[in-house]
């Protein structure tokens, strides 16, 4: 992507995601591929007073630019699942309520609900809990991430990836819908879990849904 418009992008991301209440705050963080590494968001900027020339630039070599903001805690995690992910060109991270709940209590999003497949995987497992900003919490999040497009964070929040950014953010949605919908069925006793054909019969199901490219394709 073209950095001036990575950056016009990552605003409208914080935005997005502020406005449909997947974030809070300044908790969730955001980060384009652009040529020669990467743009993220800032670290601690509220998303109403983010402009384009607040995103930092992290060249391939994982070092940020020193000379404007602070990059996002947060950027050794983009920068690995990006060099990780050549399928990736957005890397979305944010602290949604549901998905939090169920990463504070170890439990992955199960195949309950077909549209666990927008993951990219018929679950969405959980990486173990490293501190925030560290390498140890980048390569576990790579780690678990690996075959899917999303994962959830122990104690911490949730992660998506996707070849555009409205897919990473589309995705982020549906993973907090699939959080919601998971914290509901258990809380009146647990669901029906979806067998392995029924799962694979949804998959082609997908194939002839919508006009676009399908979120749960061509994974790397
Ligand atoms: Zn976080």
């Amino acid at each position: 992507m073209q950095e001036q418009e990575a950056r016009t992008a990552l605003v409208e991301i914080m935005r997005r995601m502020h406005a449909s209440g997947l974030n809070r705050g300044t908790s969730g963080n955001a980060s384009l591929r652009v040529r020669g590494g990467m743009l993220i968001t800032p670290s601690g900027i509220a998303p109403e007073a983010l402009a384009p020339d607040s995103m930092v630039f992290v060249a391939d070599d994982g070092r940020p630019d020193t000379r404007g903001l602070r990059p996002s805690t947060e950027f050794r995690m983009h920068h690995h699942i990006l060099a990780a992910r050549r399928d990736a060109q957005a890397v979305v991270h944010c602290h949604s309520r549901h998905a939090t709940i169920l990463a504070c209590c170890g439990r992955p999003i199960e195949p309950i609900h077909y549209m666990v497949l927008v993951s990219g995987g018929s679950s969405v497992r959980v990486a173990p809990y490293a501190t925030f900003g560290t390498e140890e919490l980048a390569r576990a999040v790579v780690a678990t991430m690996a075959g899917s497009r999303a994962c959830l964070m122990a104690n911490h929040g949730q992660i998506t990836i996707g070849e555009t950014w409205q897919q990473a953010l589309a995705i982020a949605e549906e993973v907090e819908e699939q959080a919601a919908v998971t914290y509901g069925a258990l809380l009146i006793g647990g669901a029906v879990r979806l067998s392995e054909t029924a799962l694979r019969d949804a998959e082609h199901a997908f194939e002839n849904y919508g006009q676009a490219p399908r979120p749960h394709q061509r994974l790397a």
